[in-house]
């Protein structure tokens, strides 16, 4: 047998007097320092799902999930996958309203539930979609914020506008009128951009 060397010896000394060096988790909390960066987790009243954190995640954690419900509304869910987040906080740094995005000093996610949701997390919102071709545009927090944001000029966009002015009762929520040809008035609706450029083309120039 390898008899001990001194060093070990003097460890093995140490180690008796003063306990051992490692930490007792799981049988008891880690000792966590404050800096440490650990779960990101959304916060939802201030979170406008505007989807830039999905875009900015490099392993690809985050997605945005835009849905057509039944009764003709629509929702967008901003989902988090933990088994791909590798907790980074990018997300927490590049989020469009800089407090969207907590990260916490939580760390241990393992559980012997199968049914656990420690494995995700999600929040959602209204989404706007394009009246003409339907296409998802942004969730109705994110053209909030804008308008807000941009004041008095929020009314050079009318899908921001409407949006406001739906929003405050200002606005009825008329269904679009689909039509063969285009004409001035499909202006005042919700468009993307695509559908908006169309209809501008076609009521200045003809195309
Ligand atoms: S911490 Fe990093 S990997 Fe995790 S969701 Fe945020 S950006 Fe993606
Ligand atoms: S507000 Fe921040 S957390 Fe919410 S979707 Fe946008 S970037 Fe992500």
């Amino acid at each position: 047998m390898r008899k001990p060397k001194l060093r070990e010896l003097q460890e093995a000394i140490k180690a008796l007097i003063k306990g051992p060096y490692t930490t007792k988790f799981p049988f008891a909390p880690a000792e966590i320092i404050p800096e440490f960066r650990g779960k990101p987790v959304f916060v939802e009243e201030n979170c406008i799902l505007c989807g830039a954190c999905e875009q900015i995640c490099p392993s690809d954690a985050i997605e945005i999930r835009d849905i057509i419900n039944e009764d003709g509304t629509a929702t967008r869910i901003m989902y988090r996958n933990y088994l791909r987040c590798i907790w980074c906080s990018q997300c927490a740094a590049y989020c469009t309203v800089e407090n969207g995005i907590e990260i916490t000093n939580e760390f241990d996610l393992s559980t012997l539930d199968k049914n656990s949701d420690t494995g995700y997390e999600q929040i959602e919102g209204k989404l706007v979609f394009c009246e003409k071709c339907g296409a998802p545009i942004t969730s109705e927090k994110h053209l909030l914020w804008l308008a807000e944001k941009l004041g008095t000029k929020a009314f050079q966009n009318q899908t921001i506008f409407i949006t406001y002015m739906k929003s405050m009762g200002l606005a009825d929520d008329e269904t679009y009128v689909k039509r063969d040809e285009y004409i001035r008035e499909d202006l005042n609706k919700i468009l993307c951009p695509k559908c908006r450029r169309a209809i501008m083309m076609a009521e200045d120039w003809s195309f």
